[in-house]
């Protein structure tokens, strides 16, 4: 039988984008040699690497590059000091990002926050609150609601009063393809989907919450309950133990899936997905760190790869369905942790067995966990 190829168009970007992707392509090879499935990988600049290349921050062969492609690893994009040197509509993360997700048709935003036991410490919450560690997925419709409904305006209102309108908008057939994408998250996880909306005082809450409903029949073996975002908002922080799964749609899920990240330690922890439609049972995703390009710590080996290299088992999961081999690279991971290195975002003087490493030392650890 002819084994299928997965092509990856691996896309480091700037600052410390090229540091943390090399690390995470080492564990994805690991992972591939260990699993046995072939992977294609190609790397392309974006970015500042783009324009200083080709003289566009998505360069036209890095866009061809990926539309051939399955899937796109991506690193981070944009450097405060030369942005501003350019027209806006040229900058990185609008020239780039912006027109990826569009390119794409990227609707679903996937941002699990996990905080492992071992660092509690860098959790603004209290120990007590965070139970056996915090693990939450938020899933955020991405491409809809307030961001993007029409009309959309300032208008003048005379006597030097201006009216500012924006629409939250959803049609039935937005709101089921993001819930599906939640139910099947959830059935890969713990079963438990928490679906936030604001159905005592918005119309659109009110078709989000029935929607949602009618969706769960067919996802019987994932519990379903709805919250209001503002309880949501407040229970996060509570009792963030409570939540598997959040279904947010793009306003609340923008704030909520923030707020979650806070928990997750550092920005150096939290890998995002962002999902399109699924062809052949292959799901076109563009894969992230949560953070930016980080220039203060940029070409010091000092930046944590775990973002990028989470960022990998959100690709081989909801891009290839390959669950096993990225569950392998979670809990590689996790042992790294447990072991007790730390780069110096996640490091505290106080954790007596604690190391501090560097970046590559992160990633030599975690391929050879896997
Ligand atoms: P940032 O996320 O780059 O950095 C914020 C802080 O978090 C810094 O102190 C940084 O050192 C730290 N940090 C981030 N990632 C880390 C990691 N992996 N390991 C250790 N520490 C890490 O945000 P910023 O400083 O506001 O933005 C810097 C640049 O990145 C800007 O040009 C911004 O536009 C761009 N940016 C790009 C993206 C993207 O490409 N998706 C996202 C956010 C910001």
């Amino acid at each position: 039988m002819q084994m299928n190829t997965f092509k990856i168009a691996a896309l480091a970007g700037d600052g410390i984008g090229p540091e943390v992707m090399r690390e995470a392509l080492r564990v994805l090879h690991a992972t591939a040699n260990k699993f046995a499935f072939q992977l294609s990988v190609t790397q392309a600049p974006v970015g500042w690497a783009g324009i200083d290349t080709a003289g566009k921050a998505l360069p036209d062969a890095t866009l061809a590059l990926c539309r051939e492609s399955d899937s796109i690893l991506f690193g981070s994009v944009g450097l405060p000091d030369r942005d501003p040197t350019i027209p806006k509509e040229e900058r990185p993360e609008r020239a780039a990002l912006l027109r990826i997700r569009k390119e794409f048709g990227l609707f679903a935003n996937l941002r699990p926050v996990s905080l492992p036991k071992a660092l509690a410490h860098a959790c603004p919450l209290a120990k007590e609150r965070q139970g056996d560690g915090i693990d939450i997925l938020v899933v955020r419709e991405l491409t809809g609601g307030m961001y993007f409904g029409q009309p959309k305006k300032t208008e003048d209102i005379g006597g030097g009063h201006h009216r500012a309108t924006d629409t939250m908008v959803y049609t039935t057939s937005e709101i089921e393809r993001i819930a599906h994408v939640a139910f099947q998250s959830a059935r890969l996880r713990r079963k438990k989907l928490t679906s936030i909306d604001k159905a005592n005082v918005l119309e659109n809450g009110i078709l989000w919450r029935e929607t949602v409903t009618r969706i769960g029949k067919q996802y019987p073996d994932v519990s379903l309950e709805h919250m209001f975002v503002d309880n949501g908002a407040m229970q996060l922080m509570l009792r963030p133990t409570q939540f598997d799964v959040m279904l947010c749609e793009n306003m609340f899920g923008d704030i909520l899936s923030d707020e979650a990240a806070a928990l997750g330690g550092s920005l150096g922890m939290l890998p995002s997905a962002s999902l399109g439609a699924t062809t052949g049972g292959n799901t076109f995703g563009f894969y992230e760190p949560a953070g930016g390009t980080a220039p203060d710590i940029a070409g010091k080996n000092l930046a944590n790869p775990i973002a990028q290299i989470l960022s990998c088992a959100l690709l081989l999961r909801h891009s290839f369905g390959l669950n096993e081999p990225a569950l392998a690279i979670e809990q590689a991971v996790t042992r790294a942790i447990n072991s007790g290195l730390r780069t110096g975002d996640i490091f505290s003087p106080n954790e007596p067995n604690a190391r501090k490493v560097g970046t590559r030392e992160m990633g030599d650890a975690i391929a050879a966990a896997i």
